[in-house]
């Protein structure tokens, strides 16, 4: 397995950098990389670089032959660092602010998502000629973090959007979605594709064949419970594939979470232990606003596989800790009942396996507390 998570703890002790770090394992993610690859045959991955965009990753990423997808000019810019030809991206966020479309088309970014018909004319506007795809808004709610109705329109907008983007002098290029992340059913992906088919069939009444088929992103990374696997979701995108009315020259797939999650390692020192009523609390030098944001934003809370400096963390007894991060802030809570050796006090590290995705990138000095230090090793 290519998890760091369990069989790091040891490994960890070694490292002389003092807490709080993230540790990842370059390694792991162009393991994860030939995983997708391997699983998904035929499909090429625009790394989602919101979701960890560290410059070893995106290096990372370059080397083993990796698209990217982005949301604004900046992640652009830092693609470009590492040589990444700008016709090479999918500038998939279906808001655009105009400046930043403008950029991008100049820079030679050819390829922008879209859902209504107000993008439309600033694409048109701004990168006249340019090819487009629409997102689909698809059933997200088999996945942990939902994609909700921020984004995507419904299959009728869709067509009819379509054939506005044609008559603005776009080309109508491809279709995405948007399953949510953390996905745990496969049967997301396979209604989402059928969609996908049924927009394909009308728009060729209409002479418009897509050139792109993109899978959006979703792809579940291993945490406690990892389902469904990267090989049973390829197997259901090749049955969807072959059933589609024709097949589009490219298909694409924006995996974020599951190339980088599994390559990292959070350590976090307990900087206070305390029984309030009768819970047991641990408060660590990280919190929501120093990377531990998922938990906040997820209710049914905490999937993080977890281990501590403690010789023999795994045998022994627990006790429910509520979990909070350092700040004054009272929203800064972000695990209940989390089975952790019974044991830890003040000084003890605990680790937090899985936590490439969506940690540093939403981390601030909030309240004076420095974000985890990145290390890397491997690559
Ligand atoms: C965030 C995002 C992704 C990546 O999602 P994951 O769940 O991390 O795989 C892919 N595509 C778009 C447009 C996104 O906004």
């Amino acid at each position: 397995m290519s998890t760091v998570a369990f069989a790091a703890p040891i490994a960890l002790r070694l490292i002389d950098v003092p807490a709080p770090y993230l540790v990842t394992d370059l390694d792991v993610v162009a393991d994860r990389y030939a995983a997708f690859a391997g699983a998904l045959t035929g499909v090429r991955v625009h790394y989602a670089m919101k979701c960890n965009s560290s410059p070893e990753i995106l290096r990372t990423l370059v080397a083993a032959g990796s698209g990217f997808e982005i949301s604004s000019i900046a992640e652009l810019r830092m693609l470009q660092v590492h040589g990444v030809d700008p016709a090479d991206v999918l500038y998939s966020h279906p808001i655009k602010p105009p400046g930043m479309i403008a950029s991008a088309a100049k820079a030679g970014v050819r390829r922008f998502g879209f859902d209504s018909p107000g993008e439309l004319t600033k694409i048109a506007e701004n990168a006249p000629e340019a090819s487009v795809y629409v997102r689909l808004r698809v059933d997200d709610s088999t996945s942990v973090f939902p994609a909700g109705n921020k984004f995507g329109t419904d299959l009728e907008e869709a067509y009819d959007l379509m054939l506005l983007a044609r008559r603005l002098g776009l080309q109508p290029y491809g279709v995405t979605f948007h399953v949510g992340s953390q996905c745990q059913s496969t049967g997301a992906w396979r209604s989402a594709i059928r969609q996908a088919g049924v927009l394909m069939d009308r728009l060729r009444d209409e002479g418009i064949e897509l050139e792109m088929l993109d899978l959006g992103g979703g792809f579940p990374a291993h945490y406690v419970a990892g389902d469904p696997s990267i090989e049973q979701l390829g197997r259901v995108v090749a049955e969807e594939i072959n059933l589609l009315p024709y097949r589009p020259g490219l298909v694409t797939a924006e995996p974020g979470r599951f190339l980088v999650a599994e390559a990292s390692v959070l350590a976090a020192t307990i900087i206070g232990r305390e029984l309030r009523g009768e819970e047991h609390w641990l408060y660590l030098e990280v919190g929501a606003y120093h990377g531990l944001m998922e938990p906040l934003q997820s209710p049914g809370g905490w999937d993080y596989p977890m281990s501590s400096s403690l010789p023999d963390h795994d045998e022994l007894p627990t006790l429910p800790f509520t979990i909070a991060g350092p700040s004054g802030h009272a929203t800064d809570v972000v695990g209940y009942a989390i089975p952790l050796p019974a044991g830890l006090t003040v000084g003890d590290v605990l680790y937090f396996g899985s936590a490439g995705a969506y940690t540093l990138a939403y981390a601030s000095n909030f309240n004076g507390f420095a974000p985890p230090t990145p290390l890397f090793i491997g690559g």
